[in-house]
C-alpha cells in the first residue's frame, strides 16, 4: 500500500516543523519582550539522545534502528510526550515535536516539561515480536532518561497502549520494582486510566465546540472534514458527529471519503477495525488526501501528519474552522495566509491535549494507587480544555493576534515566569 499523506520528510526549510515550532516561538516571544537569556535557554531542547537499536528480526538476521528522545524542558515538572514509530522520524521533527510538548503541557496548565521520542521503522511491515524486541531494547537505552519523576513517554503515532505495557514492564524489571508511572497510556489492567484512549479526541471536540460557540456556529447545522482516521482522526471525527455535526469526509492512507449527506462514523470505525483500514469502504465517494483539505465544509480537523496544510493550499482552504488534531498540520508559511482569510484555527498545542491531559490524570492515579470513574475523567478533562481555550481566547484578544500565537504567548509566558522564579540557567 503506498502513503497517500503528503510525507512529512524531506525535510526542507520552508516544510520543517522545528522551523514552522521556531517562528511561532519567535512571533511570541517577540510580542512578549522576551529577554534575550530566557529566550536563548527555551530555544534548543535541554537533552537530546540517539541511540542505534540492533534487534533480531523474525528471519534471524540483525537490524538496526536508530531511536531519539528529546527533552526539551523540565522547569514545570517532568518531562512528557510520546514515542513514535515511522519512517519519517528523524532528530528535528523529534526535537520540535519536544517542544510541542512543552507548550501544550504549560497551555493546559499541568505540571510537565516536554519531551518526545521516536524511531526510524516502519511499524505495519513488522511483527508483534520484532516490535516488542525493538521497544524493550529502546526502553533499556533510555533507562536513565526515562524514569517517573524524570521523563514519561506515552504513545504517539505507531504505538499503542501494548507498546506502553512493553515499556513498563522492561523498565520496571531494570529497576527491580514495578513502575507503572512511568510511562502513560497503559493499558487499563496494567494501570492505565479510563478515558486515555478517547482523551486527544474528546479533546478536540471540547475545543471545536469552544470555538464553535465564539464563531455562533450551530453544530446542527454544520459539515466536518476529518483528515487522518488512526486514534485522534477517528475519535475526534465520532464524538463531533455525537454532537450533530455532518462529517462528510474522512481519509487515512488508503485515500479520503466523500459524502455529502454525511458519513455513518461508528459504521466506518467498525468497518477499519475489521479490515485495518479503510481500503475498500464504501460509505462515500474516493477522493485524495489533497481534496479533502478543500471540500467546502464549516470545520476542518487535520488529524494525520504535520505539514498538510501550506502556502500552496492554504488560499485554497474553505472552512471556517481548523481544529488541529494532529501535532503541526499546519507549516508556518500558511499561517498568515489562513488568518487573513479569516479563518480560525485552534492550534495544535490546544486542540490535542486532552491526551497529555489524561496522560497527567493517569500519572497521578498511578501514585495514588486509586482510580478514577470514566465520568470523573472526562468532565476533570472537559474542564481542562474549556479553561485552556478561554485563556487562549482572552489573550489573543488581548493582543490583538491569532489563537495560535496567543497560545504560544500564554505558554512561553508560563515557562519563562517560571524558568525565572527556579533561576536555573
Ligand atoms: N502523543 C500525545 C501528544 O502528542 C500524548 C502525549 C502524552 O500523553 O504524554 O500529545
Amino acid at each position: 500500500m503506498t502513503l497517500k499523506f503528503k510525507e512529512p520528510a524531506p525535510i526542507t526549510d520552508e516544510l520543517n516543523p522545528l522551523e514552522s515550532m521556531m517562528k511561532r516561538f519567535d512571533e511570541a516571544a517577540r510580542i512578549l519582550g522576551l529577554d534575550e537569556s530566557t529566550y536563548n535557554a527555551l530555544k534548543s531542547p535541554e537533552k537530546a539522545v540517539i541511540v542505534s537499536l540492533p534487534v533480531t528480526m523474525d528471519n534471524g538476521k540483525v537490524k538496526v534502528f536508530q531511536g531519539y528522545r528529546v527533552v526539551h524542558s523540565s522547569k514545570l515538572g517532568p518531562s512528557k510526550g510520546g514515542i513514535r514509530y515511522s519512517m519519517g522520524v528523524n532528530l528535528d521533527e523529534v526535537k520540535a515535536l519536544a517542544a510541542w510538548m512543552t507548550w501544550k503541557c504549560a497551555v493546559v496548565g499541568i505540571p510537565y516539561g516536554g519531551a518526545k521520542g521516536g524511531i526510524q521503522c516502519e511499524p505495519r511491515e513488522m511483527s508483534q515480536g520484532e516490535l516488542e524486541r525493538l521497544t524493550r531494547s529502546f526502553t533499556g537505552a533510555m533507562r536513565d532518561v526515562f524514569g517517573p519523576e524524570r521523563d514519561i513517554p506515552a504513545p504517539d503515532m505507531g504505538t499503542n497502549p501494548e507498546t506502553m505495557a512493553w515499556i513498563m514492564d522492561e523498565y520496571s524489571k531494570l529497576v527491580g520494582q514495578a513502575s507503572p508511572a512511568v510511562v502513560t497510556g497503559k493499558p487499563l489492567v496494567l494501570g492505565g486510566s479510563l478515558g486515555r484512549v478517547e482523551a486527544t479526541g474528546r479533546g478536540v471536540m471540547v475545543s471545536a465546540r469552544s470555538a464553535m460557540a465564539k464563531l455562533k456556529m450551530n453544530p446542527s447545522q454544520s459539515t466536518c472534514a476529518v483528515q487522518g482516521f488512526g486514534n485522534v482522526g477517528s475519535i475526534s471525527a465520532k464524538l463531533l458527529e455525537r454532537q450533530g455535526v455532518t462529517i462528510v469526509a474522512i481519509s487515512d492512507i488508503s485515500g479520503a471519503y466523500h459524502n455529502e449527506e454525511g458519513l455513518d462514523i461508528e459504521e466506518a470505525i467498525e468497518y477499519v477495525r475489521k479490515n485495518k483500514s479503510l481500503e475498500g469502504y464504501k460509505g462515500g465517494k474516493i477522493i485524495t488526501n489533497e481534496e479533502i483539505l478543500e471540500l467546502d465544509v464549516d470545520i476542518l480537523v487535520p488529524a494525520a501528519l504535520e505539514d498538510q496544510i501550506t502556502e500552496e493550499n492554504a488560499s485554497r482552504i474553505k472552512a471556517k474552522l481548523i481544529v488541529e488534531g494532529a501535532n503541526g498540520p499546519t507549516a508556518s508559511t500558511a499561517d498568515k495566509i489562513l488568518d487573513d482569510n479569516g479563518i480560525m484555527v485552534v492550534p495544535d498545542i490546544l486542540a490535542n491535549a486532552g491526551g497529555v491531559s489524561v496522560s497527567y490524570f493517569e500519572w497521578v492515579q498511578n501514585r495514588l494507587g486509586y482510580f478514577w470513574t470514566e465520568e470523573r475523567v472526562n468532565r476533570r478533562a472537559d474542564r481542562v480544555m474549556k479553561q485552556a481555550f478561554d485563556d487562549v481566547y482572552k489573550a489573543a484578544k488581548k493582543y490583538k493576534c491569532s489563537l495560535r500565537t496567543a497560545a504560544y504567548i500564554v505558554a512561553i509566558k508560563k515557562v519563562a515566569d517560571i524558568s525565572k522564579l527556579r533561576g536555573i540557567f
